[in-house]
């Protein structure tokens, strides 16, 4: 299956898997287990579209492996979501949930569409239709969907009542990420950003010299629900001086910094970046060769290919989206010295604090927002500090680190557990 922009991501990920599974000896049988899919759903289904006419449309969940727990994963709408996308999503998702030490395993679901263009209600329909396709694979301790590209706590409501319609009651625990009034989590929002965040503070402190990541230079791709966050964290929170963001509408420059509270004000008023006047206009790829100490890609896959992979010239990046470095960028960023925090641990506060959020909602008892910063504080730092162990222990780099501390936690459940029968 091709990706949009070249080859089959889920080969990508497979490279990088068997990288960290070569250097730990892995045997050929855990490999074949785990780079299967435990199961792969395909859904083609109706919309009646506002003018009368019938859309179908094609959807997809795919669950990787639940040898730790129910399968945990969001949601994403994009016209260029397809089988290879979803597969990769899902498998990271098991090894992001390994590392973050949550008792789940890994799924991805997706629709081909472009949601700006649907109206409201055909929004509405096409997302209750898609849920009630996969529900007889989903379920509060099977697999349990969240937000992500272009799906919002809106949607997640729509879903939980249409899973509830069905079975007669509510059922909070069926998705995370909804509206707090919902049984939604306070700081689920923010959550993915402000993990994000922390763990570039944390990589500042490891791998460069002069601290953490206050007063250091930033450049963030993409300003949807990460980037954003992201940017407004590091700049408030953390000190760091954000000079660059960006998302579809182009890049916005500006060397003294930019005001991150503006920005993120801006896209919460206009739902885009389009016409905000805090930075030089640049573009996307002057954005990624800027020089700066951190680079933040937080938008979609592939941003860093081998044909721009040379031009970078910040010492970290951070990959706050999912796969935004292909294999050969990867090798072409470490050849010039360049750390790269990977995906599976960087972007891990969202299903963090969607875990909280289940649990929350299993007990019908909700925290305040400090508890859930601290706990999910507490659960990031851990985590980089459990890979950076493994990483020096093995004497490889970080992403190998996190595959080789991962695959031993999923591995170790499934000798655990056995083969059944
Ligand atoms: P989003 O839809 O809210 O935002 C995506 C942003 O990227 C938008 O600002 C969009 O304009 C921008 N963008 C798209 N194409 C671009 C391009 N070519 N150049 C520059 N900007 C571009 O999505 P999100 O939820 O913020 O997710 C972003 C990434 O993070 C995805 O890879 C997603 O899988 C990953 N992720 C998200 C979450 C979460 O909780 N939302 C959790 C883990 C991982």
């Amino acid at each position: 299956m091709e990706n949009g922009s070249g080859g089959s991501l889920f080969a990508d990920a497979l490279k990088q898997f068997d990288r960290a599974a070569d250097l730990m000896n892995l045997d050929d049988g855990m490999r074949q287990v785990l780079k299967s899919h435990k199961r792969e759903i395909t859904v083609n289904f109706p919309v009646k579209m506002d003018d009368g006419s019938i859309r179908v449309f094609t959807g997809y969940r795919f669950q990787h492996n639940i040898a730790r727990g129910p399968a945990k994963g969001g949601i994403r709408y994009h016209q260029n979501v397809n089988a290879d996308e979803i597969k990769t999503l899902s498998f990271l998702m098991t090894w992001k949930c390994a590392i973050a030490g949550i008792p789940y395993g890994g799924a991805k679901g997706g629709v081909k569409v472009n949601p700006n263009e649907l109206s409201e209600g055909e929004l509405e329909r096409l997302s209750r239709r898609f849920f009630s396709e996969i529900a007889p694979f989903i379920g509060t301790e099977t697999d349990i969907p969240a937000p992500d590209v272009n799906t919002n706590a809106k949607i997640m409501a729509w879903y939980m009542d249409t899973y509830s319609m069905n079975i007669g009651r509510s059922e909070l625990g069926i998705v995370t990420g909804k509206p707090v009034e919902l049984g939604g989590s306070l700081g689920r929002n923010e959550a993915t950003g402000r993990g994000v965040a922390i763990v570039t503070d944390e990589a500042c402190k490891y791998f460069l010299t002069g601290g953490g990541v206050k007063g250091r230079t930033v450049a963030i791709q993409g300003f949807g629900n990460v980037g954003s966050y992201t940017s407004l964290i590091l700049g408030n929170e953390y000190g760091a001086k954000v000079v660059a963001i960006s998302d579809i509408t182009g890049a916005y420059y500006n060397p003294e910094g930019i005001n991150v509270q503006e920005a993120f004000d801006y896209v919460t008023t206009h739902k885009d970046l389009k016409g905000f006047n805090g930075g030089k206009i640049i573009s996307n790829d002057e954005l990624l060769a800027l020089n700066v100490e951190i680079l933040v890609p937080a938008a979609l896959e592939r941003a860093i290919t081998e044909k721009n992979a040379d031009k970078v010239r910040a010492k970290l990046v951070i990959e706050a989206a999912n796969n935004p470095v292909t294999p050969e960028a990867d090798e072409i960023l470490r050849k010039k010295g360049i750390k790269i925090i990977p995906d599976f641990l960087t972007n891990s506060g969202g299903v963090v604090v969607s875990y909280f959020e289940w649990v929350q909602g299993l007990y019908s008892y909700f925290w305040d927002l400090e508890d859930v910063r601290k706990a999910l504080t507490k659960v990031m730092k851990n985590s980089f500090a459990d890979i950076i162990k493994t990483m020096e222990q093995y004497k490889t780099d970080m992403r190998t680190g996190a595959y080789i501390l991962a695959i031993s936690k999923v591995a170790n459940a499934t000798k655990l557990r056995g083969i059944y029968p």
